[in-house]
């Protein structure tokens, strides 16, 4: 706000001047009479003071009132709009909340290894689906499916090319078993289906790993390259040129290593990999899945491998996988023995495996 002082010999001349330096529109603050000059007291002038001010224009940002209108029409809409969707996750939280045969289906869906968040979500579908008329076990079970099936449609597995060579790195958190299921990947691809696979172990960082695919390289007879950095990597690869798949391992140190997961970056991305396998034990904690998720997608992954699916009669973690990764599942595991125990499962019949554990 400009605040001004003007003094005049009388209010009339002081007026003036406010007038013709603000405006019409000045106000006056403030006006005083005072003497100016003068010897004791005496021949002092007689003089008036006025402090004034204008109000600021409104700030209109070079926009026209109907502009605004609009605008502000606008901003209230949204405002309903956000407000009416509060409102109605509200009604169905409370719903959910309120209703017993609602707080079953969360309570199980979280025994089966699904986080609460997602399985609230879970619920509150449940809700808007049936109006809240909750009350049959069959139509339940049904909504579920289809929640999944949304999640948990395509299946695919490698594809191999006919004349290229594939190359495909399986990473993952230590002990998720990335070896055993890229051994069983192998004897697979190589004893069943007739395909040449060579493979690769960047997985340096213990010494054991290295031997452990070494030792079923020569039991399936396959030839196996070890590179410690990238460059050995591309030129491990190179080596393979003519073959059909290439399967490379990587080391899997824990998720909180951003330094491993750095390096890995740099593995991959140097090297010529076509595809990125996430590898996850289906025994993993939801909250350590989820961050392991967030790390390892860094690594631009294409699928999901769920591994030790035999240890676990809670199977939602599959599908919490999958929802939290938002990428195709591919192979599950479901033992330790090489190489029977690995499979590309149907979506409905993982799905319903998964359900099966369900206890409503
Ligand atoms: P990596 O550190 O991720 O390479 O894991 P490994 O391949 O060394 O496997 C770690 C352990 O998990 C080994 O004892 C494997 O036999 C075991 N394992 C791997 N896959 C499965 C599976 O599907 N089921 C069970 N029960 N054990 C598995």
């Amino acid at each position: 706000m400009k605040v001004k002082k003007y003094q005049a010999d009388n209010m009339q001349e002081a007026m003036l001047k406010v007038k013709s330096d603000l405006g019409s529109d000045a106000i006056i603050l403030h006006s005083r009479k005072f003497k100016k000059g003068g010897f004791f007291g005496f021949f002092a002038k007689k003089k008036v003071e006025v402090v004034a001010t204008v109000e600021p224009e409104p700030a209109t940002d070079s926009k026209d009132s109907k502009e605004l209108k609009g605008e502000l029409d606008q901003m209230k809409g949204m405002m309903n709009n956000l407000m009416g969707e509060i409102q109605k996750s509200k009604e169905e939280s409370l719903a959910v909340t309120g209703n017993p045969i609602l707080q079953k289906v969360v309570e199980a869906l979280l025994n089966l290894g699904i986080d609460y968040s997602t399985a609230q979500d879970l619920a509150r579908k449940i809700v808007k689906k049936t109006q809240g008329q909750v009350d049959d076990a069959e139509k339940l079970q049904q909504i579920l499916k289809a929640e999944f099936e949304n999640v948990i449609n395509d299946i695919e597995p490698i594809k191999l090319e006919d004349d290229k060579t594939k190359v495909v790195a399986m990473v993952g958190p230590t002990g998720v078993g990335k070896t055993t299921t890229l051994a069983k990947l192998a004897a697979n691809f190589s004893l069943l289906e007739g395909k040449k696979v060579g493979l690769v172990t960047a997985d340096t960082y213990r010494i054991a790993a290295v031997d452990q695919l070494k030792t079923y390289s020569e039991i399936i007879d396959l030839p196996l390259e070890v590179a410690f950095t990238p460059q050995e990597l591309t030129t491990a690869i190179d080596k393979y040129q003519g073959y059909d798949l290439v399967l490379v391992d990587t080391a899997g140190r824990s998720q909180n290593n951003q330094m491993h997961i750095s390096e890995l970056k740099s593995f991959i991305k140097k090297s010529e990999i076509d595809e990125v396998y996430l590898v996850l034990s289906a025994t993993t904690k939801t909250s350590d899945l989820k961050k392991i998720i967030k790390v390892y997608t860094e690594l631009e992954i294409n699928k999901l491998i769920l591994t030790k699916l035999d240890e676990t009669d809670s199977l939602g973690i599959v599908f919490e996988a999958a929802l939290e990764a938002n990428k195709p599942l591919s192979y599950v595991t479901v033992g330790q023995d090489v190489p029977e125990d690995i499979k590309l499962p149907e979506s409905k019949e993982l799905i319903d495996d998964i359900l099966e554990g369900l206890d409503l």
